[in-house]
């Protein structure tokens, strides 16, 4: 046997009441940059998903009635927990998403254990109301006490940085949870249960169920014990999701997709905005639903701009992702990276022209790489707004640039398409910036800048990218289900 065959393969197990369970049947998990298989996932169905929602039934009452000082305290040292092993996680989230170790040891992880520390603290600043109605003899407040057990699905793109920033909001205001992670990024998760017991998390107040969407994650939509769903991932995911909640009116936040613009004005400082750009169109391989695909760029630097973001984009080099100077890593699947090579060859069949990337320049992979998900960041010009290429959300390392001529004519197209996430604007002058973003049908924009986050404010996106938001107030309020009480003397 090769060496590949010859090494165990990992296997995860779910993590329920406190302790790990093995499954009667598992899936497959494939390491993106080499194409092997090299772990296995449990493939939970009902029957788990009844055990873990009974175990976190279970550990409500006495969680839920923690002050919200002791539950900061067991946050926190979780956080610490991963922190000291921040390098192992890194690695392992690497190597089972296909993103660059660097990205995973700069952004994944440390966002993961900064989201900890964050609702850790801002559990303990909420206030809550209260009115005076002396006229009545009455004064008014309100309560807010935890939901229940919540149920937390994510997606595979930041899969450790995404969960948690569930977990964490979650369980801070009193909730116990379910979580099902991605089918395809699993590994983290699963690490992290490894570090519950010792944080001081009391066992079922975090379940995990690892499995498929349609079998775990619907399972778990469905199930009558839990009256909230917070999921990250795609819109139609979310549409089924929506559907099969319904009988039971759940509580849902949904956070997903975006074809999010970048509006360049002429007065634009192109030294930041390209390289700004850049990052923000091929970072995590395109992978991060706050990507942008659709570059518009005013009629008099088009040609400028074009040159330079080319050649700026020839400067991100495609690789092995576990080597520290790579800039590009594999896409998560072979479906996937064939989804996102299919949108390349729609838009070279429509007549758009293909700059740099797929089917232009070469991709030299090390041998051991050979059969890894990977493909070069693309860049596409002359691509109608209609074309798919400009209406979808594609999801990998691909953008189009276009040309527009006024500030109304660019808003009007930015704001031509189903989603709402996401957008940025460039420009050196003042007025124009909160002109346009006043204007932009998008729950984030970015001007001068891209992915600048401060997490006490809401993350979220209009139409086809969401419902709800999440951030220290919106998540806190998401969590817990408020009251109004009234006295009267
Ligand atoms: P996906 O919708 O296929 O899957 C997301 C999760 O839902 C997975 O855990 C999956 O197993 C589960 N799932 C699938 N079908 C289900 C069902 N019927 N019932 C319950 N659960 C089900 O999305 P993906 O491909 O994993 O992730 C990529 C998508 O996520 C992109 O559209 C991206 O834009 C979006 N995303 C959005 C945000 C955001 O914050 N707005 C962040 C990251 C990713």
């Amino acid at each position: 046997p090769t060496m590949a065959h010859s090494k165990a393969l990992l296997v995860l197990e779910n993590f329920i009441g406190g302790k790990f369970v093995p499954c009667s049947s598992y899936i497959d998990s494939y390491n993106p940059s080499t194409g092997d298989v090299y772990c296995r996932v449990p493939d939970s169905g009902k029957e788990e998903v009844e055990a873990a929602v009974k175990a976190a039934k279970e550990a409500f009452p006495i969680w839920s009635s923690k002050s919200p000082l002791e539950r900061s305290q067991i946050l926190n040292k979780l956080a610490d927990l991963i922190e000291h092993d921040l390098e192992a996680f890194a690695q392992a989230e690497s190597k089972d998403q296909g993103k660059t170790i660097t990205f995973a040891r700069t952004v994944d992880i440390p966002r993961a254990v900064h989201n900890f520390r964050f609702f850790a603290s801002s559990i303990l600043h909420h206030v809550t109301e209260c009115t005076e109605m002396s006229t009545m003899g009455c004064v008014h407040y309100t309560s807010r006490a935890p939901v229940g057990v919540a149920g937390l699905i994510s997606p595979w793109n930041l899969p450790l940085y995404l969960l948690t920033w569930k977990i964490a909001p979650a369980i801070a205001c009193g909730n116990t949870v379910v979580a099902k992670p991605s089918e395809m990024t699993s590994v983290t998760a699963w690490m992290m249960c490894k570090l519950l017991e010792k944080a001081g998390v009391p066992a079922g107040v975090v379940n995990v169920v690892f499995g498929t969407g349609a079998k775990a994650g619907e399972a778990l939509v469905c199930h009558p014990d839990v009256p909230l769903i917070s999921f990250t991932g795609s819109t139609l995911t979310a549409q089924r999701i929506t559907e099969k909640s319904a009988p039971h009116c759940k509580r849902l936040s949904l956070e997903l997709g975006g074809k999010n613009p970048a509006i360049i004005f002429h007065d634009a400082d192109l030294g930041q905005c390209i390289p700004a750009t850049v990052r923000s169109s091929f970072a995590n391989q395109g992978e991060i639903c706050l990507c942008t695909s659709r570059i518009f760029v005013q009629r008099g630097i088009y040609s400028e701009f074009l040159k330079r973001f080319v050649e700026e984009t020839k400067k991100w080099k495609t690789g092995n992702p576990s080597d520290p100077t790579i800039d590009v890593g594999a896409l998560i699947s072979k479906e996937h990276l064939e989804k996102v090579r299919n949108y390349v060859k729609k838009a070279q069949a429509e007549g758009a022209r293909v700059l740099c990337g797929e089917g232009v320049d070469r991709l030299a992979l090390p041998p051991g790489n050979q059969k890894g998900y990977f493909m070069l960041p693309t860049v596409i010009a002359e691509v109608k707004d209609e074309s798919c290429c400009m209406q979808e959300e594609i999801f990998g390392p691909v953008t189009c640039v276009v040309a527009f001529d006024t500030e109304e004519e660019v808003i009007k197209r930015a704001n031509g398409v189903k989603y709402g996430l996401a957008a940025t604007v460039w420009s050196g002058n003042v007025g124009r910036v909160h002109r346009v973003a006043h204007r932009l049908q998008s729950g984030l924009v970015w001007t001068n800048c891209w992915l600048v986050r401060d997490l006490n404010l809401p993350f979220g996106g209009m139409k086809a990218s969401g419902i709800g938001r999440e951030g220290a107030k919106d998540s806190y309020e998401f969590f817990t289900e408020v009251k109004t009480i009234t006295i009267k003397h």
